[in-house]
């Protein structure tokens, strides 16, 4: 049976979240749904959540959700008649007293930007449609900025500030509230937007464990500042999202293609999921097809090796969200006949005495299965570990985990290639893989004759290390 190995995140809002949308979505092919806390209630996301679960339920599936916190998003306040429009060479004044804005002044939401910005720093509105200068600042409530490129500022349009060293904490207290929210629903995966750098990791994930959550994080990779820390974030976070929106107003747009590829390239090394996000099929809210280069954006993600493409707007507020999935399906499937996407090699570090033994076992297990053409890579796992160490080595064969832990089965989900299945059996080992491999045998995942490569830990009653490697027909 073939697997597709580039995962689908999908954003749910409100195109797609009645329990009949999400169905259809999810047998589309979406592996994950996104929450996004900018928008919904918090009955809403509720709603969406449950339904979530109670399809995974009806079917057997392990769809997993990512709840995406706004982080320190700053935006412009209330402007009149919901729109002015401000002419290039003209003051506006910035202040961080609330006000109904107008052509001469507007509320931002960032109390110590007048104390945090100096003059000659750039100010970019409504995802860098618009572009000022700082003139200057009084220190304590006003700045006063040129316009060098104008146009229609409406009313909560997003500020992009490149140039600024922001003194926002990364956690905002309504993120700590939807955080709290997040993890009372027991969701797989959190995302925080606006990291700078791995202290904000850090704080998330001691917040996470405070409350005696398993949530894994997802880095949202779209400042300059995360990118001069990107290897201590990705080393503190579990997962990555290259977010090109915001990147592309924070950064020239122009230099996100190589930074996608190279965020890719250092997540997949240290084993870390990476998502690919934002305008993947973005023509689609409107349209029943994608533009070409949407399609070849896509490809080219899944070519870079990403774990997973993200949807924005196209699922949460398109016309045809549906199409959407069954097109970026299709474009992910054709991509992955390709050889080219298949067996990186990172040999295991030889310093990392923790995990040498298993990280061994699992590089090896890839490199056996390209050699014998195996068609499976089962591994049991309580932590989930292997599962994400054998996607990093992107091996042809399928990746199953058989697991005990009902906790990490739906947050696997987010991984390249893995397939995950609830297991508890824990006999002896021979007697482990027979009966797992008759499962798969069983849904069709494997046939007589086919190569498989378990790994386990033996003895297989402690449920330490992997330490084995076993090669074997299927029977
Ligand atoms: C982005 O900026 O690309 C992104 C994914 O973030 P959000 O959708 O939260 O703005």
């Amino acid at each position: 049976m073939n697997i597709r190995k580039t995962k689908i995140v999908a954003t749910i809002g409100p195109a797609t979240s009645s329990k009949e949308k999400l169905t259809d979505l999810i047998n589309a092919g979406v592996n994950v749904c996104r929450i996004n806390f900018s928008h919904g209630s918090y009955d809403d996301h509720e709603s969406v959540i449950n339904s979530i679960r109670e399809i995974n339920k009806e079917k057997g599936l392990n769809t997993a959700i990512l709840a995406d916190l706004q982080g320190p998003k700053i935006r412009v306040g209330e402007i009149e008649n919901n729109g002015i429009n401000i002419k290039n060479g003209q003051e506006l004044i910035f202040t961080s007293e609330k006000c109904v804005g107008n052509d001469e002044r507007v509320y931002i939401s960032y109390k110590n930007f007048p104390q945090d910005v100096k003059a000659g720093e750039s100010i970019l509105l409504d995802d860098g449609k618009l572009n000022l200068r700082i003139k200057s600042t009084n220190k304590i409530d006003e700045v006063v900025a040129i316009v060098e490129h104008g146009g229609i500022l409406s009313s909560n349009k997003g500020v992009n500030l490149p140039n600024t060293k922001i003194s926002l904490p990364c956690l905002t207290p309504k993120d700590l509230e939807d955080l709290d929210f997040a993890l009372k629903m027991n969701v797989s995966w959190i995302g925080l937007s606006f990291v700078r750098n791995a202290r904000d990791i850090i704080e998330l994930k001691h917040i996470i464990t405070e409350n005696k959550s398993t949530a894994k994080v997802v880095a949202k990779i779209e400042k300059p500042e995360a990118i001069n820390d990107i290897d201590d974030i990705i080393k503190h976070t579990d997962a990555i999202m290259v977010a090109r929106g915001d990147l592309g107003v924070e950064i020239p747009f122009h230099e996100v293609p190589l930074i996608q590829k190279m965020l890719v390239k250092k997540s997949i090394k240290a084993a870390k999921p990476v998502i690919i996000a934002t305008q993947m099929m973005e023509s689609m809210i409107e349209n029943i097809t994608p533009s070409r280069a949407e399609v070849n954006d896509v490809a080219n993600a899944v070519l870079d090796g990403a774990d997973a493409v993200m949807l924005s707007g196209e699922t949460s507020v398109g016309k045809h969200p549906i199409e959407v999935i069954e097109s970026i399906v299709k474009i992910i499937n054709d991509v992955e006949k390709t050889d080219l996407l298949y067996n990186y090699e990172y040999p295991p570090e030889e310093d990392n005495h923790d995990r040498y033994i298993t990280d061994s076992i699992c590089f090896n297990s890839c490199r056996l299965a390209q050699r014998t053409n195996s068609s499976a890579i089962i591994t049991m796992t309580f932590s989930g570990y292997t599962g994400f160490k054998i996607a990093s080595f992107r091996p042809k064969a399928g990746i199953f985990v058989f697991t005990g832990n009902e906790e990490i089965l739906n947050m696997l989900s987010l991984v390249w290639g893995v397939k995950a299945f609830y297991y508890d059996k824990f006999v002896s080992t021979d007697h482990t893989i027979a009966d797992i491999k008759y499962l798969l045998k069983k849904q069709g995942y494997v046939k007589v004759n086919d190569l498989t490569i378990n790994i386990a830990s033996m003895p297989i009653t402690e449920k330490g290390q992997s330490n084995m490697m076993k090669l074997s027909y299927v029977e």
